[in-house]
């Protein structure tokens, strides 16, 4: 069946090794983070194999998932929790990423009920606005959090560059760790977690300028894509086919590189822009925005294969340029950027081939 991803875990174990040992230099753990594959238990195996001991996931199916298929991890979830799903919190993960005292303190209720302690790592927003406490009141509220009973509140944590891009620095990685002494200072608790972040901190770590303390980086887009997309570059050391895409061409015609007629918007309420090359070779390949973001879909072998637009089940492709003489059948192969990645393996329409 077409189209299918293939997953070369061997590329995934290098990329997974290399990140490891070059955090490890400087004091960092990793977390393996699993959910831009779904977590696909080959693909948590291999991280594990690598030397990641702690596996993260947003979502408690993958974490369940994993746990099912007999991958022995600690499990931390990545999302912070929705209160009705507590019981399975408490059940199944090791670790929890919180930014809400409501959250803890029922978490704690629970995590009695259970007769199990789950450790809980506070989040602190300072400046991304996605997850956390605002860093203005990060003090008082985590050491509220150090009071509860049934959890163990074992450090704080920060998330950037996914929702605001805001970039990783040295500054503000000193801001989490000065509320880590803060907090410390307030309540004689020693924090022995300081979750700094995502791929787009590697940089840090590369240039030496990750102050020390920051001790544990969640990673998942670089290990499985060798990509930082916060700060648009491919992580150095690691490579970019671990994931490969292979579609099907269903049409190839020539067509004119303007559509004719009064243009609206697209299925997906875009409005498409056009620039007239005249007429074009165009393919059509039996893939689509359900499947894969075209924006994040790069040729693997020709180069010269120009990826146009997608409609949630057609990829247009742009072969003038192209040296081979393509035919209905033919399949071409793509790399994957990390929302296509996530797509392609959200989707029950792409077959996964492990190798
Ligand atoms: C997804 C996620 C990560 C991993 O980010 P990558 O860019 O894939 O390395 C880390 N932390 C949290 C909270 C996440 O949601």
């Amino acid at each position: 069946m077409y189209p299918k991803v293939y997953v070369y875990l061997e590329r995934i174990y290098e990329n997974a090794r290399y990140l490891n040992n070059l955090c490890n230099n400087y004091g960092v753990n990793i977390v393996g983070v699993t959910k831009v594959v779904c977590a696909e238990p080959h693909i948590a195996q291999t991280f594990v194999d690598s030397g990641i001991s702690i596996l993260g996931d947003s979502r408690i199916q993958n974490i369940k998932n994993m746990i099912d298929n007999g991958i022995k991890a600690e499990y931390m979830l990545l999302r912070i929790p929705m209160l009705s799903e507590l019981d399975n919190v408490v059940r199944f993960v090791d670790y929890t990423l919180i930014s809400e005292l409501k959250t803890a303190r029922t978490l704690g209720e629970v995590s009695k009920f259970f007769n199990k302690k789950i450790k809980v790592i506070y989040m602190v927003d300072i400046g991304d606005l996605r997850e956390g406490v605002w860093f203005d009141n990060a003090v008082s509220e985590v050491s509220e959090a150090l009071n509860i009973k049934g959890i163990e509140v074992v450090g704080i944590g920060t998330n950037l560059g996914c929702f605001g891009g805001v970039i990783p620095s040295k500054d503000n990685m000193q801001k989490l760790l000065d509320i880590k002494s803060e907090i410390e200072k307030n309540t004689g608790i020693i924090l022995s977690v300081v979750s700094g972040g995502t791929s787009a901190t590697l940089p840090l770590i590369e240039d030496k300028n990750l102050p020390k303390g920051i001790n544990q980086f969640r990673l998942g887009e670089s290990i499985i894509c060798g990509t930082d997309a916060t700060n648009r570059r491919i992580v150095p050391g690691t490579r970019q086919d671990a994931i490969v895409l292979e579609a099907e061409i269903v049409e190839i015609k020539e067509k004119p590189s303007v559509p004719y007629g009064k243009i609206g918007h697209d299925a997906f309420g875009r409005k498409p822009s056009f620039i007239d090359q005249g007429m074009r070779l165009k393919g059509i390949l039996a893939v689509g925005e359900q499947d894969i973001s075209p924006s994040t879909t790069y040729p693997l072998d020709d180069k010269d294969i120009e990826v146009l637009h997608a409609s949630s089940d057609h990829m247009i492709i742009d072969l003038t340029k192209s040296k081979f003489k393509y035919k209905v059948g033919d399949k071409i192969r793509f790399t994957l950027g990390y929302s296509s990645v996530l797509r392609a393996f959200t989707s029950s329409y792409v077959e996964k081939v492990i190798l």
